[in-house]
């Protein structure tokens, strides 16, 4: 949807009980004064379909699939700018991170680039306890657009090249070490 795109509030459909699921901010968005703080502050906004000022607004009435649907939230890199000067205490940052769960299981496959880089990012992360590029691009594009890898061929070879990237497994150490952080993290989201 675009920024400037105008809602017919007769026509579309609404859920007035989205809030609720929206932890950890719930009925704290109806503080929301449309400051524009979190909009002004935030880095992504510029490049996002909706602004997180606009965003908020279309939660608070209840406009679950123009929220669930944008993209705004997959550009959001969970900085906590917005979060620490909205000026009436709403935890925005976790409640972007809700927003995303939500998306998630509702099926919604518009930004499938930005849910399969999450999830490449977070498998390899699990597996080594640090970031290993080559298998992380590897997942990234079988999971989105094998063919792609061609247009990053060239830019591949230069890292590897310049030592930047390297093909073998790493020795790192770090194996396993996440596994207790991650179960730890989805028993805290099964909570919610
Ligand atoms: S900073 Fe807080 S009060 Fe201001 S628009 Fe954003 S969410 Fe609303
Ligand atoms: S946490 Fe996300 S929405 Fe908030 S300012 Fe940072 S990038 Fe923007």
């Amino acid at each position: 949807m675009a920024t400037s795109e105008v809602i017919n509030l007769t026509t579309v459909k609404r859920d007035p009980t989205f809030v609720d699921r929206l932890t950890p901010a719930g009925r704290l968005l109806s503080r929301c004064i449309q400051c524009g703080t979190c909009t002004a502050s935030c880095p992504a906004a510029p490049a996002m379909d909706l602004t997180p000022r606009q965003m908020w607004r279309l939660a608070q009435l209840g406009f679950q699939d123009q929220v669930l649907h944008s993209k705004a939230m997959w550009l959001c890199s969970l900085c906590y700018i917005c979060h620490v000067r909205c000026p009436r205490g709403i935890p925005l940052t976790e409640t972007i991170v809700k927003l995303k769960q939500l998306a998630l299981q509702e099926g919604i496959g518009e930004w499938r680039e930005s849910t399969a880089f999450y999830r490449a990012f977070s498998d390899v992360m699990r597996r080594y306890g640090r970031m290993r590029e080559i298998e992380f691009m590897v997942r990234y594009f079988l999971a989105t657009n094998p063919l792609a890898a061609l247009g990053y061929a060239k830019l591949g070879l230069t890292l590897l090249g310049r030592g930047k990237a390297h093909l073998e497994l790493p020795r790192l150490g770090g194996e396993g070490r996440l596994d207790r952080l991650f179960e730890r993290v989805a028993e805290l989201e099964g909570q919610r």
